[in-house]
């Protein structure tokens, strides 16, 4: 049985979109653990490999389970193709060793997950591929940073931790305007909250790893766009030099989209409850959270998305040992850098995800040492408040 995407809402797609049924007639989505497909004759494995006939030939190139998972992401984030990988970082670089070459230049947000400022840098840089950094907020930085090379501009909205954001529809038209395309790491809202290629986006990046599995069990990505760009040139890179998603993953992260948007407006839901509690606790000098009416893009953050997603920041008054005093008062609360999970996390961005940078950039980066982050789970908000009052209340004593 096949599914007619067209007619239906988010949240049937996100349960039934991409599903094949075998003869077998299961109700639930199979795993299909192999390497590699059979062939009725040689007359047919002539014809898979030169492509004269559509079909299976090895899981690196296609697999029922990982295609099942590709067809429902594409069908929610609004895309005519999926590519699922072995993590972001391989959506990340599938897509940019993809679609750039050597000469080529790259404008990227400075405020992008740390390791994806590691690849441009390092890792693009030694294929003769150049990256500028530009506030992400700052629309005419962007446009001063564009060169007759510059092929590719580079955004995460929400940022992390600070949660500023960038204005999609904007950098659409600058990125189109200058022959370039707009990439969105669409990993913090995911398509539940933000549909960036209907924005004007051209190409959406996942790290699976986090809200779309939802629960911290599987490393995964995707990358979603059109069939020349994503569905040619991505998948071209992905099928020759191999990051390519495993079926038992992928199946993992088929279940986590079935109950995407039930999650996302429940962490969201979570999110402004803490955001608005902790903005009025005396110990907290200051909140970053979208969702909040004193956030500088609040207006922004309605236009674009659908509700506020579940990160936040926050300064204590005092420096680092506030912080960690706030950190280590926890006892429900994981210390743990990851995010997007039904867990709630706490980081201290400055002594860890933020830790390697010196601290002329980390002031620049606006990662002061007073600042801890919250991945907002889907625990009583009671009792995460509680967890926090602990710490709080004791500085504010
Ligand atoms: C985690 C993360 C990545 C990298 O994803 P992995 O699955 O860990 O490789 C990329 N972008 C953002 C915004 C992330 O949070």
């Amino acid at each position: 049985m096949d599914f007619e995407l067209d007619d239906y809402g988010f949240d049937t797609l996100a349960i039934r979109a991409g599903q094949h049924r075998t003869a077998e007639g299961e109700h639930a989505e199979p795993i299909f653990p192999t390497s590699s497909y059979v062939f009725a004759n040689a007359a047919e494995a002539a014809a898979r490999f030169s492509g004269a006939q559509p079909g299976n030939i090895y899981s690196r190139f296609t697999n029922p389970t990982v295609r099942n998972f590709e067809q429902r992401l594409a069908a929610l984030e609004g895309g005519a193709v999926c590519v699922a990988t072995a993590s972001g970082m391989s959506a990340i670089l599938a897509t940019c060793l993809g679609l750039l070459k050597q000469g080529d230049h790259l404008v990227s947000s400075r405020a992008v997950f740390g390791t994806t400022t590691v690849l441009f840098s390092t890792y693009l840089g030694r294929c003769g591929i150049e990256t500028s950094y530009v506030p992400l907020a700052d629309l005419d930085a962007w446009k001063a940073a564009i060169r007759p090379e510059t092929r590719m501009l580079f955004i995460e909205t929400p940022s992390n931790p600070l949660t500023e954001l960038g204005d999609i529809a904007a950098l659409a038209d600058l990125a189109h305007a200058h022959d370039c395309l707009l990439v969105v790491d669409n990993c913090f809202c995911t398509p539940a909250l933000q549909k960036p290629l209907e924005l004007g986006a051209d190409i959406v990046i996942h790290s699976a790893t986090k809200y779309l599995d939802g629960q911290g069990r599987c490393v995964g990505g995707a990358v979603v766009g059109d069939a020349e760009r994503v569905g040619k040139d991505v998948y071209g890179f992905l099928r020759t030099c191999g990051p390519t998603m495993s079926p038992f993953n992928a199946w993992v992260f088929l279940k986590g989209l079935e109950t995407l948007s039930l999650r996302m407006r429940a962490h969201s839901a979570n999110a402004v409850a803490l955001a608005t509690w902790l903005e009025a606790h005396p110990a907290v000098a200051r909140v970053y959270y979208p969702g909040l009416p004193s956030h500088p893009q609040h207006a922004l953050a309605v236009k674009q998305q659908r509700d506020f997603g579940g990160i936040l920041s926050f300064e204590t008054r005092g420096g680092q040992a506030d912080a960690w005093r706030v950190v280590d008062a926890t006892r429900m609360l994981s210390i743990t850098a990851n995010l997007g999970d039904v867990k709630t996390t706490i980081t201290h961005p400055a002594t860890t995800t933020h830790g390697r940078l010196t601290p002329e950039q980390r002031a620049d980066a606006g990662i002061r040492d007073g600042l801890i982050r919250i991945a907002v789970g889907l625990e009583d908000i009671a009792d995460i408040r509680a967890d926090l009052a602990r710490g709080l209340d004791d500085l504010a004593g």
